[in-house]
């Protein structure tokens, strides 16, 4: 058999029409014996009875393919059985007796075993068999083809398959791959909804509107200001008293027998309704050293009998120490 018979396919074989001394000198003794006069062998003898590797089954005679590894299954009956041949590669015809079909390559007429019909065997997958062609491989009446495996798809690092119970891949999971997707979901995060963005305005709105922010230009001011409102006080107050004093020296000069007591209510009134002294305030907002000089040096001697309270104390002691 050349090496490009071998090649053909099944549709592409020109058929073999050889005389008998041809197949005799093309084929070797068991095969022409089998082939070309339906012999048969012992069975469980053969090569293939238990042979079960993937691959294409050719007719040995003109190297046609006939069947293929996955129709073929175990009948136990010791030779080699497939519930189906491809296609049209095989013929049928009945044996002389007229019991029996027998099967033949499609190609090139040789004997290659018989067919069965409804005789109830399964084949590995627990499937029913309609047929069982009952090949005679003994003699080398087929030759397999192996198929070529194919390369085991080798996975990338730390690219791991979850495998199910009945051995077939569940989920491929590559981790980085998983990172990715999670980065891409939080990215996407779900859009606030409309009550979400008012809650958000409001509260920013409330917070402008408590929030102040410490100026510390503006507390300084403030410090400011009060203490030209305490010292301007202070101020008013040391004139009353002069005023107070004055008046107190003029009615003994004129040995006016008056009461010189007072009242703080009507000390206080006074100190409402007298106009400060706009010389000693001009001179306290220049100057607030002043102060103490122009009013405290105003009249001798300081009788202090109307105001006895800490505040005028605490005055009277800064003046001291300032002189
Ligand atoms: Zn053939």
């Amino acid at each position: 058999m050349s090496a490009s018979s071998n090649d053909r396919q099944q549709q592409q074989l020109p058929p073999m029409n050889l005389t008998d001394a041809e197949w005799k000198a093309k084929l070797t003794p068991e095969q022409y014996r089998i082939l070309r006069k339906k012999d048969t062998e012992y069975p469980g003898t053969g090569a293939y009875d238990k042979h079960f590797e993937e691959g294409v089954y050719k007719c040995s005679g003109c190297g046609q393919d006939l069947y293929d590894s996955s129709s073929k299954f175990n009948s136990h009956c010791g030779w080699p059985a497939f519930s189906s041949s491809l296609g049209t590669a095989v013929r049928r015809q009945k044996d002389a007796d007229g019991h029996r079909e027998e099967i033949l390559c499609g190609n090139c007429d040789g004997h290659l075993g018989h067919v069965f019909e409804g005789e109830g065997l399964r084949d590995s997958n627990g499937k029913l068999v309609q047929q069982r062609h009952c090949m005679k491989l003994e003699g080398e009446s087929l030759k397999i083809k192996k198929k070529k495996k194919q390369p085991k798809k080798t996975l990338p690092k730390n690219v791991f398959e979850i495998v199910g119970e009945s051995g077939q891949i569940v989920e491929r999971v590559d981790p980085k791959k998983k990172e990715k997707k999670a980065d891409q979901i939080q990215d996407r995060e779900p859009k606030p909804t409309f009550s979400e963005r008012t809650k958000k305005r409001r509260r920013r709105e409330w917070d402008a509107m408590n929030y102040e922010s410490f100026d510390i230009t503006r507390g300084r001011d403030f410090e400011k200001a009060l203490q030209r409102v305490a010292t301007r006080g202070i101020v008013q107050l040391f004139n009353t008293v002069r005023k107070q004093q004055q008046q107190q020296h003029r009615s003994s000069s004129k040995k006016e027998k008056k009461d010189t007591t007072i009242n703080k209510g009507e000390f206080l009134d006074m100190l409402k309704t007298i106009d400060s002294d706009e010389v000693s305030c001009k001179i306290m907002k220049k100057n607030p050293s002043k102060i103490e000089s122009t009013t405290t040096t105003a009249t001798t001697p300081v009788r202090w009998n109307v105001l006895q309270d800490d505040l005028m104390a605490s005055v009277q002691d800064n003046s001291d120490d300032d002189d």
